[in-house]
């Protein structure tokens, strides 16, 4: 074993190791040929819109005639097989991201429908769901209903064709991601059975999906079973682990021009926005996404293994099926998530020396730990887990920009627990 040259991992666990990685052998191959339709899919994107390296310089000021920024877009639009995009790297995070999908799309007294329950944390206050936040849709006049999801984590179809057929809509919204939520990740063919729900009661409804996490983790994006509008961060799948910072909207050309409204101004659009030199590395983290998402997958799929070998529920497990990156662990005690984080972000290549502690976090009700040692601040397309201090001690990881480092910090995760377990 190549890994116990550099770290040490008990022989006990190294068996374990060998076990989960034979287990994972058939599902490799399948994440293999997914990864090459995507980079392929990629590469004709690239080909198709005449990429060229004078489209890697450097705009200022009002970023007129960009003409990288331009076919990035064209670019970005082909690969989520969409009529046109956004791709900026002053989408400051996925939330404002959505929001600007959001805000760009949505009109006072417009109603929204979420076909998935409660969305994601910091998307509630853009909503307004729990109260009328400054600044909110809902401050805005824009109204919110939600359809739960059933009690196995799936969406209600009867419930959501009783709510378009009692209201109507401009907006149906979907979280394709489980986020830090224990229901299953929606598949592409989920996210089918949805828009032909919809668009069977009421076609004029935007589909709107929060795309975060789920970008080339399979051979179609959302735009293509129906979907009219997608978001996603750059620091996730799409940015391919180069990217620094940003987001992308894709969809149906009118409701990007939309949203361009939104994000520069009504009548200036997308035809504006200095790029200031973050043009190569968005066409080189698009160029790399597939790939990377690829060896994400597989950490994901090993991790599973493993801790399921270990004796820790695991979801999803091994040969689930997979609609997003996102590995969840439970582990049962406190001291088991904290060794977890500690152990990972000692096999991380950046501030591997940083002992991880549980944190009290705005907006979380129990403390936080997090293992993050990554290049770009807050990316979790690089390996990283964090979990809160409370039962069932459950730890989301997710990332590994290559899987031989990726698979050395999961191992180094499980040692730390091993190790703290024994008492060492
Ligand atoms: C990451 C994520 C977002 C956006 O989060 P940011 O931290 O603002 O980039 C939105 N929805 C889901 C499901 C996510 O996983």
């Amino acid at each position: 074993m190549n890994v116990n040259n550099f770290f040490n991992i008990d022989n006990s666990l190294l068996e374990l190791d060998k076990k989960a990685l034979a287990e994972c052998q058939a599902v490799f191959k399948e994440i293999e040929g997914t990864t090459e339709y995507n980079q392929l899919k990629v590469l004709k994107a690239f080909i198709d819109n005449g990429v060229s390296e004078s489209y890697f310089t450097h705009s200022t000021g009002y970023g007129y005639d960009d003409r990288g920024r331009e076919i990035l877009e064209k670019v970005m639009a082909d690969c989520m097989g969409a009529e046109d995009s956004l791709m900026r790297h002053n989408f400051v995070s996925g939330t404002h991201t959505l929001t600007v999908a959001l805000f760009g799309v949505l009109r006072p007294k417009d109603k929204v429908l979420v076909l998935t329950g409660r969305p994601y944390d910091t998307i509630t206050g853009v909503f307004g769901i729990d109260e009328k936040t400054d600044g909110s849709l809902r401050d805005f006049g824009v109204e919110y209903a939600q359809v739960e999801l059933k009690p196995d984590g799936t969406p209600d179809i009867e419930e959501i064709k009783k709510a378009l057929q009692s209201n109507s809509y401009k907006m149906a919204y979907i979280q394709r991601s489980r986020g830090y939520s224990t229901r299953p990740t929606l598949t592409i063919d989920d996210i089918e059975v949805l828009c032909k729900t919809v668009k069977e009661i009421s076609p004029d409804t935007v589909i709107m999906v929060d795309n975060c996490y789920g970008e080339f983790v399979e051979r179609k994006e959302p735009c293509e079973v129906g979907a009219d509008l997608i978001a996603g961060s750059l620091i996730k799948n799409p940015g391919g682990g180069i990217a620094s910072t940003g987001g992308y909207i894709a969809g149906k050309k009118d409701l990007i021009e939309k949203c361009s409204y939104r994000l520069t101004c009504a009548g200036v659009g997308k035809e504006v926005g200095a790029t200031l030199g973050h043009s190569r590395e968005l066409y080189l983290g698009l160029f790399s996404a597939p790939h990377v998402v690829g060896e994400a997958l597989k950490t994901a799929v090993y991790a599973s293994a493993l801790f399921g070998a270990l004796g820790y529920n695991v979801s999803p497990k091994v040969t689930d099926k997979r609609g997003d990156i996102i590995q969840c662990v439970t582990l049962n005690t406190p001291e088991n998530l904290v060794a977890f984080c500690q152990g990972m972000q000692s096999g991380a290549p950046v501030d591997a020396f940083v002992v991880p502690e549980p944190w009290d976090m705005p907006g979380y009700t129990d403390p936080v730990i997090m293992a993050a040692g990554a290049f770009t601040a807050g990316a979790s397309i690089e390996l990283s887990a964090d979990g809160p201090l409370r039962p069932p001690y459950a730890a989301w990881m997710q990332g590994g920009l290559n899987f031989h480092s990726a698979h050395a910090g999961v191992l180094l995760a499980a040692q730390k627990m091993m190790s703290q377990i024994k008492g060492e």
